[in-house]
């Protein structure tokens, strides 16, 4: 069962019931769940027989009642050691927590998961997202496992691969003549005018308690210890938040003993607001207004949890970094060609921010560095095929193979 205590305002702590709230009446700010950790005896025991997906930490998730859970089987994804990476970048300790490989092959499907379940507890009977594609996919997942009619606000112009899924899944597919911070304003909107659940708008509290997971999940799998430095994609700069109070969590239970991880925080150059406030040293976001990177899917130009991620982020010694589009599809063909996990963009940002911190020092050999791959490069391919390195076209016969592959060399291209 859930240990949910109420919502409490991240900014003037006025507290209020678990109930449909998604900001605070007295000041507008963001709304945290909290949770009775005082009574909560949870063990790493306790642990031992679960179930291998993010309902093991039923506990600290914001469902009260069982029989909503919309499992689609998400979560406790791989913690992989990166020896060829490390390698490659003549460094240690570099651990690629793999959530590319959810049912909906990226980790929305965490907050996805919590949010679909707590909308049918809240008694909603229409769901929905604004989205740049990847939680589009899983919340149009959740609701056909739910039985429940969603619409997902999208910009036209999201990869092909998200659209087909969606599609498969049932959703219905409002395709936006602007980019996500319109379908963000447009969903605002249509859940007030038609009482639609607007997951990450209408349940946002909620919402952001899935990712969390992420956390909990990477003590686990480093035998209940802490990592010393983790590095996370920032879109809305919600995930990076949340995997914060996930240790901050598993610190307050005992559970894991030592100090809070570094976060640091990566966006594509193209769309990097909380970067620019980062180095800048400000305390406010300047939005942007057309964002242009290859990275669609973390292309928010009025990230709400903007500051937030800077207060972590400089609380904890980290840095904000913003890697260009061509470096971020090195990154991904570096983390391919190393470790056989093929990442979307929002991990070539991740990867490329971990060759900064290296490079600059700040991260030191013997400190473990955990980088989150939060989605499937699947879902973007044209990136790379387009380039079409590695590809020959070849006569059906030995002969031309060999004329191409002896050119070569030792054939590892
Ligand atoms: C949504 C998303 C993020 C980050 O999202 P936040 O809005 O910052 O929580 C990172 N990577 C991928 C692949 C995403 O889809
Ligand atoms: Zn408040």
């Amino acid at each position: 069962m859930s240990y949910i205590l109420s919502l409490k305002c991240r900014e003037c702590g006025r507290e209020y019931e678990p109930l449909k709230l998604a900001v605070c009446s007295n000041c507008f700010a963001p709304l945290d769940v909290t949770y009775d950790l005082k009574n909560l005896k949870l063990r790493r025991e306790s642990f031992n027989d679960r179930e291998r997906n993010l309902w093991r930490y039923r506990e600290l998730l914001p469902l009260k009642e069982d029989k909503y859970i919309v499992n689609l089987g998400a979560g406790y994804t791989p913690l992989i050691k990166g020896e060829r990476i490390e390698e490659k970048l003549n460094f240690n300790h570099i651990y690629i927590k793999n959530d590319s490989v959810n049912p909906t092959f990226s980790f929305k499907d965490r907050p996805a998961g919590i949010a679909v379940s707590k909308a049918l507890e809240l008694g909603d009977k229409v769901v929905g997202c604004a989205s740049t594609g990847n939680l589009a996919g899983s919340v149009a997942a959740h609701a056909a496992k739910a039985n429940v009619p969603c619409y997902v606000l999208v910009p036209f112009n999201i990869e092909p691969a998200k659209i087909s899924q969606i599609i498969a899944y049932g959703a219905r597919i409002l395709a936006l003549k602007g980019n996500y911070d319109d379908a963000n304003r447009l969903a605002v909107l249509a859940a007030e005018e038609l009482g639609w659940n607007i997951v990450n708008v209408t349940s946002r509290p909620y919402y952001v308690e899935g990712s969390k997971t992420i956390a909990f999940e990477v003590c686990e799998q480093l035998n209940w210890e802490l990592p010393d430095h983790i590095i996370i994609p920032v879109a809305s700069g919600a995930l990076l938040c949340s995997i914060y109070r996930g240790f901050k969590q598993f610190m307050d239970l005992d559970l894991v003993k030592g100090t809070m991880p570094t976060l640091h925080g990566a966006q594509a150059l193209g769309c990097s607001p909380v970067a620019q406030a980062f180095k800048e040293g400000r305390n406010f976001i300047i939005p942007i207004e057309n964002p242009n990177t290859i990275a669609t899917s973390i292309a928010i130009g009025d990230p709400g949890d903007g500051i937030y991620v800077n207060r972590i982020v400089r609380e904890t010694g980290g840095i904000v970094e913003a890697i260009s589009d061509e470096e971020i599809v090195n990154s991904i063909k570096l983390l391919a060609s190393t470790e056989g996990i093929f990442s979307e963009p929002a991990g070539g940002v991740v990867i490329g921010t971990l060759k900064k911190l290296i490079e600059e020092g700040k991260v030191k050999k013997g400190e473990r560095v955990v980088c989150c791959i939060t989605g499937n490069g699947l879902k973007a391919s044209e990136l790379i095929s387009e380039k079409r390195g590695n590809w020959y076209v070849i006569e059906p016969n030995l002969n031309s193979l060999k004329n191409i592959v002896l050119g070569l060399g030792n054939g590892k291209g």
